[in-house]
């Protein structure tokens, strides 16, 4: 119902109760005011009959009560008037007059009880009546005592009634035209206030009511509704001003939506109707996505790049089993650079169907849809590729433990997009870093590590061995005579011997175990876990390889060199790794001077040994 409607219903039941009040409170004190006079003029009138009755009886012309009994009823307003004589007055007295009887039970009553008695008679539309019969009492108190003519009588016996009937249609009828005046006065009243709301108040109403509405929309989101159809000048200008504001609102917030979301790729979906609460969205993501940047520019290794990636997965989408894998766009390469869960596809030996085909691979969208994957029948699987270079992709493959899992992934997975795009330039960076690091730290000739390689990396083996208890065997190698090759044959066959010892080194030293070209013809092996036996074994073996190995001289000729190699145990030796290595080169300074291909092994004594420093 409209608020006007509302409001006029409110009014007029509020003026009709209000009148059905007053008339009921005019009515009950009309005639109870009609009541009350009647009554005061019966009394007066029945004390007047007792007191001429009473002097009549005493001045002996009682028998003249006719007269003055029938004039009593020309008296205004009086009906009809009338005597009864109780049974001791006919006793004492006779009869009397043919009027003096009782003439109904009222009568009866009264003499009998002597109480007064009231009869009213009140019809609507007929006349009304009042009736009172009052009892005249035997006393002996008054000015005249009563006994001594009614002898039979006692004290407060009833001698007598008068009753008086009167018509109460004159206080009826003043009571009938107040109620009519009253009734046109509301009705007078109710047009008027209806007029003032229609005419005055009923503009801003309708404003109200169109106000409601349109916040009603507004507030679910829905901001294109206006104040239409008003009349009134003040309330047109707060409808202009309303919907001004809403015109202003939506388009502002159209346009800071649109133009924000473009920095986002998943804007269209999930979107609300509310553009207020899709702009609120919007930043938040943005916010989000940005933090994240900040975040990940400051993290020193690709890896911990993509464990923040993977964090962002679990908490926005809220799944838990996923890899991410870098594919080598240019010779197929898989590479496993994140692990969260087992790997549960044949990436490596089938090849990655969602990197092939450049689109995302939805097992729930086709069964069994990716052969490398297809060994796991009734599980579900999404692998997504992102380009993140000309080089390489980024594949995140995901797999669902249940079907809340998928729900929620294929509802938010548009997500990761955004945060694998603002990573892209950080993995890149922190990828071109990783090599330029490498290539740091390796040689060029033999693709070994460098010097700089030991240099970066004595405190993480030297924290290595001090957590773990393990031993490092180090081998210090160097090319007996190795410059006679270069005056001999010429720098590029003294670079193929180099490059041969790297091989030697290489099919004789686990992966474990590090080998580092230290300087020219010179190279450091660092041994992992091994005691003193084990290290003069690979020396030996090293040792007697190389010196059995041809080195290409150009044409046809072929040359063969010795190796010496000094030892030493780490932290054995010394719990100083850089300290450890001098002594190994202390001992490769013994194998030297003991006659050259031969393998020496560090005791405390070569310390006096005097050996130029490396
Ligand atoms: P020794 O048995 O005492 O070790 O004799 P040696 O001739 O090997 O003596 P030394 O270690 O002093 O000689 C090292 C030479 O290796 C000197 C340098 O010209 C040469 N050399 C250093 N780096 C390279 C390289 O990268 N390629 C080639 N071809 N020669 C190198
Ligand atoms: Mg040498
Ligand atoms: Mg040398």
């Amino acid at each position: 119902m409209k608020t006007k409607n509302k409001i006029i219903l409110l009014v007029i039941s509020i003026i009709v109760f209000m009148f059905l009040l007053i008339t009921a409170d005019m009515i009950y004190n009309f005639r109870e005011y009609g009541i009350k006079s009647i009554d005061d003029k019966a009394h007066a009138i029945a004390k007047t009959v007792e007191h001429s009755l009473t002097s009549q009886m005493v001045t002996g012309v009682i028998q003249e009560r006719e007269l003055f009994l029938s004039q009593l009823k020309n008296i205004p307003n009086i009906d009809n008037i009338w005597l009864s004589r109780s049974q001791k007055v006919v006793e004492l007295y006779g009869k009397g007059l043919s009027t003096e009887v009782i003439k109904d039970n009222v009568d009866e009553e009264v003499l009998k009880t002597g109480e007064i008695k009231k009869v009213i008679d009140e019809n609507i539309f007929s006349q009304s009546f009042y009736r009172i019969t009052i009892p005249y009492k035997a006393t002996s108190k008054g000015k005249i005592n009563c006994i001594n003519c009614h002898t039979n009588a006692s004290e407060g016996d009833t001698l007598g009634a008068i009753t008086i009937q009167m018509s109460i249609d004159g206080s009826k009828e003043i009571g009938i035209k107040t109620i009519t005046n009253t009734i046109v006065i509301a009705l007078i009243l109710t047009i008027a206030i209806i007029f003032i709301l229609n005419f005055i108040i009923s503009p801003f109403l309708s404003l109200f009511d169109s106000i409601k509405k349109v916040m009603n929309k507004a507030q679910k989101g829905d901001y294109s509704y206006r104040i239409v159809g008003i009349n009134n000048k003040e309330a047109e200008d707060v409808s202009l001003w309303i919907n001004g504001l809403l015109e202003k609102l939506e388009s502002t917030l159209d346009s800071i939506d649109s133009k924000i979301s473009i920095f986002l790729s998943a804007n269209q979906k999930n979107k609300e109707k509310d553009h207020l609460i899709n702009v609120k969205n919007t930043v938040e993501r943005l916010s989000d996505v940005y933090k994240f940047r900040k975040t990940i520019e400051y993290d020193e290794t690709l890896e911990e790049v993509y464990s923040r990636l993977a964090q962002v997965i679990k908490e926005k989408i809220g799944v838990e089993n996923f890899n991410f894998f870098e594919a080598n766009t240019q010779n197929g390469e898989i590479a496993l650079v994140y692990k969260e869960k087992e790997i549960f596809c044949n990436i490596f030996k089938d090849g990655c169907r969602a990197d092939r085909t450049n689109s995302m691979i939805d097992s729930t969208q086709f069964k069994n849809v990716c052969p490398s994957c297809g060994a796991h029948e009734g599980k579900n699987y999404f692998c997504i590729p992102y380009s993140i270079s000309n080089e390489f992709d980024l594949i995140i493959s995901i797999y669902a433990k249940d079907e809340i899992e998928v729900e929620r992934f294929q509802k938010e997975y548009d997500y990761i997009k955004d945060y694998v795009d603002v990573a892209k330039t950080v993995i890149i960076s922190k990828k071109l870093m990783k090599i330029l690091e490498k290539n740091a730290q390796t040689d060029v000739l033999t693709n070994l590590y460098n010097r700089k390689f030991l240099e970066d990396n004595i405190k993480k083996i030297s924290a290595q061995v001090n957590r773990s208890g393990i031993t490092y065997g180090i081998l210090m190698i160097d090319i007996d005579f190795f410059k006679i090759i270069n005056d001999t044959y010429g720098h590029d066959i003294g670079d193929n011997a180099i490059k041969v010892v790297t091989e030697i080194l290489t099919e004789n030293t686990r992966k474990s175990d590090v080998a580092i070209r230290y300087g020219g013809e010179e190279f450091l092996i660092l041994l992992y876990n091994c005691d003193d036996k084990f290290v003069l074994s690979v020396a030996e073996k090293i040792k007697l390889a190389f010196s059995r190995r041809d080195i290409q001289t150009g044409g046809t000729t072929t040359i063969r060199k010795t190796l010496s190699i000094g030892t030493s145990i780490y932290p054995n030796d010394s719990k100083d790794l850089k300290e450890a290595i001098k002594y190994a080169d202390l001992a490769l300074y013994k194998a030297k001077n003991s006659g050259r291909n031969c393998v020496v092994k560090f005791v405390p004594e070569l310390k006096n040994l005097q050996h130029k420093s490396k």
